[in-house]
Protein backbone atom coordinates (compact mmCIF):
# COMPACT_ATOMS: atom_id res chain seq x y z
CA UNK A 1 0.00 0.00 0.00
CA UNK A 2 1.48 2.89 -1.27
CA UNK A 3 1.29 6.49 1.11
CA UNK A 4 2.26 9.14 -1.21
CA UNK A 5 0.86 12.40 -1.48
CA UNK A 6 0.18 14.49 -4.17
CA UNK A 7 0.13 18.28 -4.62
CA UNK A 8 -1.08 20.24 -7.94
CA UNK A 9 -0.43 24.03 -8.39
CA UNK A 10 -2.59 26.28 -9.88
CA UNK A 11 -0.12 26.45 -13.23
CA UNK A 12 -0.56 22.20 -13.11
CA UNK A 13 2.97 21.90 -11.95
CA UNK A 14 2.71 18.35 -9.95
CA UNK A 15 4.80 17.13 -7.44
CA UNK A 16 4.32 13.19 -6.16
CA UNK A 17 6.55 11.97 -3.46
CA UNK A 18 6.26 9.58 -0.59
CA UNK A 19 8.34 12.23 2.05
CA UNK A 20 5.45 14.96 2.72
CA UNK A 21 8.60 16.95 4.05
CA UNK A 22 10.10 16.81 0.63
CA UNK A 23 6.36 17.80 -1.11
CA UNK A 24 6.36 20.95 0.72
CA UNK A 25 9.83 21.70 0.32
CA UNK A 26 9.76 21.54 -3.69
CA UNK A 27 5.84 23.00 -3.65
CA UNK A 28 7.48 25.97 -1.88
CA UNK A 29 10.20 26.39 -4.01
CA UNK A 30 8.29 25.78 -7.10
CA UNK A 31 5.92 28.94 -5.84
CA UNK A 32 8.59 31.02 -4.74
CA UNK A 33 11.22 30.84 -7.99
CA UNK A 34 7.86 30.44 -10.59
CA UNK A 35 4.98 32.40 -9.20
CA UNK A 36 7.39 34.88 -6.60
CA UNK A 37 5.30 33.83 -3.84
CA UNK A 38 5.51 32.20 -0.19
CA UNK A 39 3.41 28.92 0.56
CA UNK A 40 3.60 28.00 4.32
CA UNK A 41 3.24 24.31 5.53
CA UNK A 42 0.03 24.85 6.22
CA UNK A 43 -0.77 25.99 2.51
CA UNK A 44 0.96 23.00 0.65
CA UNK A 45 -0.37 20.11 3.09
CA UNK A 46 -3.99 22.19 2.45
CA UNK A 47 -3.42 20.89 -1.42
CA UNK A 48 -1.74 17.97 -1.01
CA UNK A 49 -3.68 14.90 -1.48
CA UNK A 50 -3.28 11.04 -0.99
CA UNK A 51 -2.47 9.03 -4.26
ZN1 LIG B 1 2.92 26.77 -10.29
Amino acid sequence: MSEMQQATCSCGFSVTSENEDELVMIIQNHAHDTHGKEMTVADVKAMAKQV
